[in-house]
């Protein structure tokens, strides 16, 4: 078949990939100069740094991690790290998760932690029942110390915004429960590891995040075509017109609201409903520093409280591989969130930088290069009506003969491995295709 794949990120690139391999006409067009979408890094001198925040290759899923690291050049190709992330709790550094880490709390801390946590493990025993936001989903799951010493400063600097607002299904299997007794252990002084999800990770040695979506590309078989923009797609019969070229199968992988305006067929009530699909923005600080010494053996830390600026993570860049910054050089991603209300200049940085001095995160006499990178579409706002709106426009597509999938194509939280993952869900559900004829439903687990 002839398909065409709109954008070029990693739902794109590893799609058409595995579709050409299958001897498909795959076409991606991708409306930047650049394919890679979140994935893009960036080098300025003799630094790299990726645009979007710290990025790790990671996957639960063997075959996507091994997918991965082939992309990007197989161990010789990678550095592996084992993970060592760090909350900024006031003046101290406190092991993560939070809830592992609580012994390395004030007293006066702990015993808030632990009283508010067995309260409200004997609620949930006593039937008390899973709240719908996510403010009160935190006090039913951890209790109040817990809340307000990590979680709802945390949250709210991350979300922008009232946590009562925020739906509580997203963190639905994304935070796994610590048992209680790792939690009294960790409180009276013994370490706990806490979940060991992404204990150990990797990272390209050369040419930041970016190298998966390079590694995708090369030798991938398919046509990419940069600097795309389009303006129509249109049933034509059994096929589909994109920008007046003929296809047979269009797959999306672009932020809903970027591409709804070019699909002619979309009825209003749907288009009503990916309208009012909110991204929440990502300002991505790029810091070199000179150094003294080597940086922590640090992966990345939470910055929670105001005080610290608006950053809510800071990524120890350098640490994932020597290759990122120059010798006697480290580097650093600082990560602020906002709401479109950002328009971030060198003063902001600049002051940014300051209050991670604060922090004691680094030395802003020491910083030798300074960066951002504003990124529209990072996160999804999952207000409480999220859930509802995008089963209606993810029914819509999946029973109108389009494919869209990605972080923004469908409104998942995904990251990259998961997009990997979802792309080799539409391999077979395209195989199903040319081998029926039929434009069957797609179906994603
Ligand atoms: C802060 C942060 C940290 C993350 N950390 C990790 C991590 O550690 N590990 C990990 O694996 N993942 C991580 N992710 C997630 C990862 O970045 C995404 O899952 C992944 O990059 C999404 O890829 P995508 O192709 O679905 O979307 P995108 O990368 O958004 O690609 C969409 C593409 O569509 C293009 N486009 C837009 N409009 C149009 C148009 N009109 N026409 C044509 N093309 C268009 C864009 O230019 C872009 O190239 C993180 C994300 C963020 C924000």
């Amino acid at each position: 078949m002839k398909i065409a794949i709109l954008g070029g990120g990693i739902s794109g690139t590893a799609v058409a990939r595995m579709l050409a391999r299958d001897g498909h006409d795959a076409v991606v067009l991708e409306r930047s100069e650049r394919a890679g979408g979140l994935c893009q890094s960036s080098r300025f001198g003799e630094f790299t740094f990726d645009n979007a925040g710290g990025h790790i290759l990671f996957s639960k899923n063997k075959e996507v991690l091994d997918w991965q690291l082939d992309r990007c050049g197989g161990e010789a190709g990678t550095v592996r790290t084992e993970r060592n992330t760090k909350i900024r709790w006031h003046d101290r550094w406190v092991p993560y998760p939070f809830e592992n880490g609580v012994g390395h709390l004030t007293k006066a801390a702990i015993v808030e932690c632990l009283a508010g946590y067995v309260e409200a493990f004997a609620d949930r025993r006593a039937g008390a029942e899973c709240p719908p936001n996510f403010h009160d989903w935190v006090d039913w799951r951890m209790g109040a110390g817990f809340a307000k010493h990590f979680m709802i400063p945390y949250n709210e600097k991350i979300w922008e915004c009232d946590l009562h607002r925020l739906s509580s299904g997203w963190v639905a299997g994304r935070v796994p429960e610590a048992p209680i007794e790792d939690i009294l252990k960790s409180a009276i002084g013994f370490d706990t590891d806490g979940y060991t999800h992404q204990s150990v990770f990797w990272f390209p040695r050369h040419g930041g995040f970016e190298t998966l979506v390079k590694g995708t590309i090369a030798g991938g078989g398919f046509d990419l075509q940069t600097g795309v923009s389009i303006d129509s797609v249109e049933r034509r019969d059994s096929q589909f017109a994109v920008n007046g070229e003929l296809f047979d199968l269009v797959i999306n992988t672009v932020p809903l609201p970027r591409i709804e305006s070019a699909i002619a067929d979309i009825p209003a009530e749907i288009r009503a409903d990916i309208r009012a699909l909110k991204p929440i923005s990502l300002v991505n600080l790029m810091i070199g520093v000179r150094l003294d010494e080597p940086l922590p053996d640090l992966s990345w830390v939470y910055l929670p409280f105001p005080e610290q600026g608006p950053v809510n993570r800071v990524t120890y860049y350098s640490n994932y591989s020597p290759e990122n910054a120059p010798p006697g050089h480290g580097s650093f991603l600082a990560e602020v969130t906002h709401r479109g209300d950002l328009a971030p200049d060198g003063a902001w940085a600049r002051s940014v930088v300051e209050r991670l001095g604060n922090a004691g995160i680094l030395v802003p006499e020491h910083v030798v290069l300074l960066e951002w990178c504003d990124n529209e579409f990072a996160y999804i706002d999952q207000d409480l009506e999220f859930q509802d709106r995008i089963d209606r426009v993810r029914g819509w597509f999946d029973t109108s003969g389009y494919i869209t999938f990605g972080r923004f194509g469908r409104y998942e939280y995904h990251n990259s491995d998961q997009c990997i993952a979802r792309a080799m869900e539409v391999r077979e559900h395209v195989r199903t295709i040319a081998a029926s004829g039929e434009p069957a439903r797609p179906t994603f687990s």
